[in-house]
């Protein structure tokens, strides 16, 4: 009898297949595309895509995936979960619900200041943050990394202390300068420029659905109501 007992660590096994799982919940979101041929806003195309809009549009599944963030950060004393933006406000009101710490949530604001892009905190949260308050960031996704750079700055500013970084998917190609991220998924999409990309010379169609779509978000194509 031959033994084909896997010889891959158990850990990193156990580890994988949660990450499969929680894959497959941004799946069942429709957040999650494969097997695509897509048009990114750079103009590179990429077999995979994450609508960023849609990963927490399930109650129950962001429940769940909150909670495991906050399994990983249960050993951490935690007063303060800080986000910004719609998505990860959300997830961070699942991650501080589930936290034994019972932290608050508090959210900054993204906006420009004088041509920089800057998160800041609203009046009322800023006597919250303050001088030795844990606080533990949460993202829905990490792509560049600048949002985090952000919200670090801002909790450091006040001389607090950030615990760690949460997130449901960050791209492994990112340098988050040593910070303690706990990501449910961790991947990267393989980017192509057009002239080199397999999908084309394939003849695979390219999906140009979420370029559009963003380039109608964008508030200067927004149309007002017509002026007489
Ligand atoms: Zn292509």
């Amino acid at each position: 009898m031959t033994v084909t007992a896997s010889k891959k660590d158990p850990i990193a096994v156990e580890a994988e297949v949660r990450e499969k799982i929680h894959l497959e919940i941004l799946k069942r979101t429709g957040a999650y595309h494969s097997n695509d041929h897509v048009l990114l806003p750079s103009g590179h195309h990429t077999s995979e895509y994450i609508e960023k809009t849609l990963v927490t549009t399930e109650p129950s599944f962001t429940e769940g995936l909150g909670a495991v963030i906050a399994k990983h950060f249960a050993p951490w004393p935690v007063d303060v979960v800080l986000s910004t933006g719609p998505g990860a406000l959300i997830l961070s009101h699942c991650v501080a619900r589930a936290h034994p710490s019972r932290p608050i949530v508090v959210y900054g604001t993204k906006g420009l200041i004088s041509g920089h892009r800057k998160v800041t905190l609203p009046v009322e949260f800023q006597r919250l943050i303050r001088p030795e308050t844990h606080v533990l960031l949460i993202e829905d996704l990490v792509s560049t990394g600048s949002t985090l750079n952000l919200l670090t700055n801002l909790v450091e500013q006040t001389g607090a202390e950030v615990v760690g970084v949460g997130c449901l998917w960050r791209r492994t190609s990112v340098d988050l300068g040593g910070r303690p991220v706990f990501s449910l998924v961790s991947r990267d999409f393989p980017t192509y420029s057009p002239t080199d990309c397999p999908l084309c010379k394939k003849g695979v169609p390219l999906n140009e659905e979420f370029v559009r779509r963003r380039a109608h978000r964008r508030p200067s194509t927004i149309k007002g109501p017509k002026t007489p």
